[in-house]
């Protein structure tokens, strides 16, 4: 929509950071996700990095070696913070110029820096940090198969209700939980009740689940009182990100009526390191979701042909698991599910003109998660509740264990990438936590 594909984007592109140019590397020289970083184990004040084959480029250490002159002083400025809030806030000019200075640099047709040693931090030697100061975090809905499944499990003869079709339904998150992948994730406790028990108890939730989920962060912000259009929404956009919105189901069934999910959800949310500019997504932007004839058109503030011609994003997003018992064994985490970001109904320029359509604002670092992405097919479904239907299907893993909802020492492990003969595949790195027992 705001952003073009350019020459930052060309196939042929070769970095003289080798791993760069490994067939299948999240992280090609097209790609140049932003994240914060610093060396592992120490106490280093964090510091803005770009992911780069197996390697992190130093956006402070190029500063200092004068690599960034070229850019305006402000936006050299942002390079260095401690975190992506500042270059967040300079807009989308300011990624672009980024993006192409940084691609520039890091050609091997290029002129290969001197200080390349220092430049660089080799990945496995870096703790990922959030990449962001989160002010704010809203959780969408916006998969229509998503809310069926649930939908399905609740009020089986109406699974969807009347409002889906015309409301992006989302409900308000708590940003202070909000974690960087790797972080363990204490199961919850909280007040449960379950459907032959007279009354409620409080304890560790036995129902504990995952819900993968695409992230997006917000550029520069909007006054308050001041709606954003749905075709300026995305220049409002910075990056994306993988979510994993943990939920505990049996304190989120007990809790959610009137007033929506709360205690549930609010244990923490995990998100990956590497945030995807739009601009690396360029290549990859598809048509909004096709709604069927009888489907209700969206209303003005959420309709724009723009959006329907190419409000999409051909991404695709897998979940996997790591068992105790498979990393004893080495055997390979199983794979839940995989699907498609573009199977959204609503699009992340709808959900940003509809969060702001009353006059509330946004701030740079703001995270807007998708909601659960669930597409129609078996093996499609983004989160156990849907995947075991409520626990009463287990699935069976490939080391014999048979799971319901997650158990303490599994992993949950969340990839996402876009591909396409014509373009450098554009991956998201890894979005994971283990879950540890609640005492
Ligand atoms: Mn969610």
């Amino acid at each position: 929509m705001s952003r073009s594909i350019d020459q930052t984007h060309d196939l042929s592109l070769r970095s003289w950071v080798e791993s760069a140019n490994q067939k299948d590397t999240d992280f090609p020289i097209q790609n140049l996700p932003f994240g914060v970083f610093r060396d592992r184990g120490s106490t280093q004040s964090p510091r803005i990095g770009v992911a780069i084959g197996d390697q992190i480029l130093d956006l402070t250490s190029c500063y200092q070696s004068g690599l960034l002159q070229q850019l305006p002083e402000h936006l050299q400025a942002a390079c260095t913070a401690s975190n992506l809030n500042p270059l967040m806030a300079l807009g989308s000019w300011a990624s672009l110029a980024l993006r192409t200075c940084l691609s520039q640099l890091l050609r091997s047709n290029g002129q290969k820096p001197s200080s390349e040693a220092k430049l660089l931090v080799p990945m496995v030697e870096a703790e990922l940090l959030l990449p962001a100061k989160i002010g704010d975090y809203t959780d969408f809905y916006a998969s229509i198969f998503h809310a069926t499944n649930l939908g399905k499990l609740f009020r089986p003869d109406n699974p969807l209700l009347p409002n889906y079709k015309y409301v992006p339904i989302a409900y308000h998150g708590r940003a202070s939980s909000i974690v960087a992948s790797g972080t363990p994730i204490k199961r919850p406790q909280g007040q449960r009740k379950a459907p032959e028990d007279n009354v409620p108890s409080f304890g560790p939730s036995v129902l504990l689940d995952y819900e993968v989920e695409v992230g997006f962060l917000i550029g520069a912000g909007n006054e308050l009182g001041e709606p954003i259009s749905i075709d300026n929404a995305e220049s409002h956009l910075f990056g994306l990100c993988l979510v994993n919105d943990w939920s505990a189901r049996d304190i989120q069934a007990w809790e959610y009526q009137p007033l929506g999910p709360f205690l549930g959800k609010s244990f923490a949310t995990t998100i990956s390191p590497w945030v995807v500019t739009l601009e690396a997504l360029a290549p990859f932007r598809c048509p909004a979701f096709s709604r069927s004839q009888e489907d209700p058109l969206p209303l003005p503030y959420l309709s724009s042909s723009i959006n329907t011609r190419q409000g999409g994003i051909d991404l695709t997003v897998e979940v996997l698991l790591d068992s105790a018992q498979m990393r004893e064994q080495g055997i390979e985490p199983f794979r839940l599910s995989h699907a498609s970001f573009r199977q959204m109904y609503w699009t992340m320029a709808q959900m940003i003109a509809h969060q702001t359509s009353n006059g509330c604002n946004l701030h740079p670092g703001d995270l807007i998660a998708s909601g659960t992405v669930s597409g129609a097919q078996e093996g499609s479904q983004g989160s156990l509740l849907e995947i075991t239907r409520r626990g009463s299907q287990p699935i069976k893993l490939t080391t014999g264990e048979m799971r319901t909802f997650l158990a303490d020492t599994d992993e949950v492990i969340i990839r996402g990438y876009c591909k396409n003969e014509n373009y450098a595949k554009v991956g998201f790195g890894e979005c994971q936590g283990i879950v540890l027992a609640a005492k």
